[in-house]
């Protein structure tokens, strides 16, 4: 690199994209090496996706769950943190192009970590009507569809119009690995537990929840116990899960579950994940999902400057199969990405990228969790603990870890989350945030979110996003 040739003259320039797990840990593995790094992400703060669910049901803030990036670097005097918009990549000038403004920063190196969204299997007109969970704007969305559905409800009988049971909002939950799975239980939760105590003119009890699966089970990465357990639990909490049952429409009036219809259903979606189109826009070659493939030490094909990692990477295991979409993966390549980069500049060759599985896990409502640690399966209050713990950890690493866990708690034992303020959030009035809207007529997908991915059992520690901490 010219950088490395000049020596001293200039330090290299290192710039990573994206802020979430992958961009994230490689900007902090850099501490200390000789490099000029900028980080760059549309969004101010750093984002704990896997507690996302408890935003969009109100148990906890977005605060709660979201660090500014620069606080969380500000100590590194040599990061400049950039909140702007990635329009893409020129790999032979070697620059980031931004947008709107269309400046663009140089680099020596490059670490693309922008992550994901979700995937509608080419009927992205669905998106506005059944909303995805990766955002805390979308989150906020789906808190805001959740909520005025049942203030909707209210003031219809205020105005004197018995609907009778007929008004209870309807879920669909679409799609069932661990995102869909834990969304349905917690709107299950909340309003069986919360809002039946707050609400008049309807009965949320029975609010109904229906979650669809195209596949034949749920959290299918998991072993075929735990995806049984889950969903008995799931149903236990009120859940109606349909399996090998696809959404075959999504339209103003309702829902289409199999051949059910469901009028006036409120749908959200849980079920795949399509990398940024940053990453296919590279002219690169791609794996399932949009994901960049790469080679084993995690650099693009003809371009060892450019990294990428985490769910924009199509990195495989030693059998060939694509790394799960997990916080650990992209945790573990930041750090390897940002090992190679120290590697390069000493000029000493790369290694291949070793994924470390530690096990996954997912909650089924309020007090039980399914998780599976290699041939170790713990299910019910057991499983929930771990899982606690476990995300508790998680959190030690953020400022306010004691407010939130006050917090949390408190939501959990009091069955009294505060999270459940409805504002103006996108101009759209509660009352009008039901329903579904016109679309196409396609199956969903199977098998949930991405994060089902892995065909192998998982081994070692529990799968945690821990590692988020300082
Ligand atoms: C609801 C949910 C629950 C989850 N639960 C778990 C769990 O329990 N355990 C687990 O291990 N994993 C879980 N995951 C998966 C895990 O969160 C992801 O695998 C992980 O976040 C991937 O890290 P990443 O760095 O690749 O992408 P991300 O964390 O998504 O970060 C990408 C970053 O890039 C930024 N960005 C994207 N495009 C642009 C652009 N064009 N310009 C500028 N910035 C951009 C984004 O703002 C974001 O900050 C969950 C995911 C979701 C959505």
């Amino acid at each position: 690199m010219a950088a490395t040739a000049q020596g001293a003259a200039r330090r290299a320039r290192v710039v990573v994209t994206g802020a979430g797990f992958g961009g994230l840990f490689a900007a902090r593995a850099l501490a200390g090496a000789p490099v000029d790094l900028t980080i760059v992400d549309r969004t101010n703060h750093h984002l704990f996706q896997p507690l996302l669910y408890q935003v969009a049901v109100g148990v906890l803030s977005p605060e709660d769950i979201a660090v500014p990036i620069r606080s969380i670097l500000r100590r590194r005097r040599d990061v400049r943190v950039l909140m702007a918009e990635i329009a893409g990549i020129d790999l032979e000038r070697r620059v980031v192009r931004l947008t709107p403004d269309a400046s663009e920063i140089p680099y020596d190196y490059l670490v693309l970590a922008l992550g994901a969204r979700h995937a509608y299997f080419g009927h992205e007109g669905w998106e506005a009507r059944a909303p995805g969970l990766k955002t805390l704007a979308d989150a906020l969305g789906i808190r805001h569809r959740l909520l005025g559905a049942y203030e909707a409800a209210e003031r219809v009988r205020a105005d004197g119009v018995d609907l009778g049971s007929a008004s209870e909002p309807v879920f669909v939950v679409v799609g069932g690995g661990p995102t869909g799975v834990e969304l349905a239980g917690a709107l299950a939760g909340i309003a069986r537990r919360v809002l039946v105590r707050e609400v008049r003119a309807v009965r949320p009890e029975r609010t109904r929840v229906v979650l669809a699966e195209a596949g034949p089970r749920l959290l299918p990465a998991l072993a075929p116990s735990l995806s049984e357990y889950t969903r008995r639990r799931l149903e236990a909490l009120g859940v109606e899960v349909r399996l090998n049952c696809a959404v075959t429409a999504l339209d103003d009036a309702g829902v289409t579950v199999g051949t059910e219809r469901l009028p006036g259903a409120i749908a959200f979606w849980a079920a795949g994940n399509r990398a940024s189109p940053v990453g296919s826009a590279l002219g690169v070659a791609t794996a399932a999902g949009g994901r960049v493939s790469v080679l084993p030490d995690l650099s693009l094909p003809g371009h060892p400057e450019v990294f990428v990692v985490g769910d924009l990477a199509g990195a495989t295991d030693e059998r060939g199969h694509l790394l799960p979409a997990l916080a650990p993966v992209a945790q573990q390549q930041g750090r390897h990405a940002a090992a190679m980069i120290r590697r390069r500049l000493a000029g000493r060759p790369t290694l291949p990228f070793r994924y470390r599985d530690h096990g996954q896990m997912a909650t089924l409502g309020r007090s039980a969790a399914v998780v599976q640690i290699g041939p170790l399966h713990v299910v019910g209050l057991i499983g929930w603990l771990f899982w606690l713990v476990v995300h508790i950890a998680t959190l030690i690493g953020f400022e306010n870890r004691l407010l939130v866990l006050v917090h949390w708690a408190a939501a959990y034992w009091f069955d009294r989350p505060s999270a459940r303020i409805l504002f103006d959030f996108d101009g759209t009035p509660p009352a009008a945030a039901g329903g579904a809207g016109a679309g196409p007529v396609v199956p969903a997908a199977p098998a949930g979110d991405s994060r089902a991915t892995p065909r192998r059992a998982p081994r070692g520690r529990a799968q945690s996003p821990s590692g988020v901490g300082r």
